[in-house]
């Protein structure tokens, strides 16, 4: 199918790109990478009046780090992220997800903006970013508002973006020293979409007890699920294969997945428990270093 007709816009500016969406933002649909938003057009899914090309507004990519946070522009491609070593070292959860998410090809075009305002209930970046408490920074002519992943993600394929707001950026917290993460997913072939894909980071003080710890899992509803009540087995204690199975258990007890087409419900629970054992061991294997996307090849 081709898709239906729209008027296609090319703002040079921001703030240019904000004055459509405060104009027409209730008709329009921002192009980032495409590679969501295209076979939905073609589908006939959605049927914009304008589309909003942000491929030419300088300064809505990049990496840095500032007050603590990697802060990653919009349209970042994701394989930019994948690639680099600054996210290697700060965020290394980030870049273990990043290989996972479909093929290279998806990756050299896909931004991490457009993934995280897609909001696929599947998606690697959404569990990324709630296992992190990552802020998500919206921005519209009426101002700039900075959300937690909970407050974002609010169902399946939706956000909290009104109509004139662009996410301009994902802030997640810079790593603290020995911090290991690991995100580990099941799917039916490589490149899919995860079943069922478990974020986990890990961090001990210098005796080896276990600090912090977050988990955060796709595939199990319609928006990622943290696991909040689940984690108090590891922290104050030293991690082991125990305490991490009993993560799991508690994770995936308090899980009600829908069963569908790819799996039950009672697997996707399964899967939840088994993953976030291992991720959790594979994150403690890792502590005190980053990971790399080629120690997963
Ligand atoms: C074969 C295939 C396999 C894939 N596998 C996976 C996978 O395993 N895991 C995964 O997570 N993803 C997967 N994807 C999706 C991929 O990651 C997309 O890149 C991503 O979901 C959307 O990013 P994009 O930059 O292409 O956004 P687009 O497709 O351009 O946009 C997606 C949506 O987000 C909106 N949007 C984009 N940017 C912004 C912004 N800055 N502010 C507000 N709204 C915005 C658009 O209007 C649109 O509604 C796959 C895609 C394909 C084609």
């Amino acid at each position: 199918m081709k898709p239906p007709r729209f008027d296609y816009l090319l703002p040079r500016s921001l703030d240019e790109a904000l004055g459509i969406l405060a104009e027409h933002g209730e008709e329009a649909k921002v192009l980032a990478g495409g590679q969501s938003l295209v076979p939905l057009l073609n589908f006939r899914l959605v049927r914009p009046t304008y589309l909003v090309d942000l491929n030419e507004i300088p300064g809505l990519d990049g990496l840095r780090v500032e007050d603590g946070r990697l802060a990653i522009g919009a349209m970042t491609r994701q394989r930019t992220v994948e690639r680099s070593a600054l996210v290697r070292e700060r965020c290394p959860l980030l870049a273990d997800a990043m290989p996972q998410i479909g093929h290279a090809q998806i990756r050299n075009r896909g931004t991490v903006g457009g993934s995280l305002a897609h909001a696929d209930p599947a998606g690697e970046l959404p569990a990324v970013a709630a296992a992190l408490g990552a802020e998500l920074v919206l921005r519209s002519r009426r101002g700039e508002r900075r959300l937690t992943p909970e407050a974002f993600f609010v169902a399946y394929l939706t956000t909290a973006a009104e109509p004139d707001e662009l996410l301009v950026e994902a802030r997640v917290p810079v790593a603290p020293p020995r911090t290991g993460a690991a995100f580990l997913e099941v799917s039916r072939r490589h490149g899919d979409f995860a079943i069922v894909g478990v974020a986990t980071t890990l961090t001990v003080d210098e005796g080896g007890i276990c600090t912090a710890c977050a988990v955060a899992v796709t595939g199990v509803g319609p928006t990622p699920v943290v696991a909040g009540e689940a984690v108090r087995a590891l922290v104050g204690v030293k991690p082991d294969a125990g305490a991490f199975d009993e993560v799991g258990r508690r994770l995936a007890s308090a899980l009600r997945p829908d069963s569908d087409l790819h799996a039950s419900s009672d697997y996707r629970k399964h899967l939840a428990r088994v993953l976030t054992r291992r991720a959790l061991a594979r994150a403690a294997e890792r502590l005190g270093g980053g990971t790399t996307s080629e120690e997963r090849r």
